[in-house]
């Protein structure tokens, strides 16, 4: 079982920024920016290649209520999904990383 879902059944331990019966949204362990957050689904998908159009679409409103709990909504922050080995992904369940907090180094 991938790490991801280990966590979402609470057995390996996160710093929680909201819940519901469909998402999880916790900080990353090794934070690259002063908000930094991963959002997941509860469902197992290995990347983006993989996710439906429904769980995405009700993702995003889950990652909108996780930039206003975390106050970046209005400063700016940047959403990020890695896929596939070239695109730098360590952990094969899908996530986004939503970074924020402060004004952040521009990578493209
Ligand atoms: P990626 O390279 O896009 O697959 O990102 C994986 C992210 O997961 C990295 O930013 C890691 O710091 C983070 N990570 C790995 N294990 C944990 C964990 N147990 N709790 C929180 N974040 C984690």
């Amino acid at each position: 079982m991938c790490i991801f879902c280990k966590i979402i059944r609470k057995e390996i331990p996160n710093k929680t920024i909201l819940e519901d019966d469909n998402f999880l949204a916790f900080e990353d362990i090794n934070p690259q920016a002063k908000v930094h957050i991963l959002i997941i689904p509860k469902t197992h998908f290995d990347s983006f290649n993989t996710i439906t159009p429904k769980i995405m679409g009700e993702m995003t409103t889950f990652i909108q209520k996780v930039a206003s709990i975390t106050e970046v909504s209005h400063s700016g922050y940047r959403l990020i999904t890695n896929i596939g080995d070239n695109g730098g992904q360590e952990v094969k369940h899908i996530h986004f990383h939503l970074l924020g907090g402060e004004k952040l180094g521009g990578i493209l």
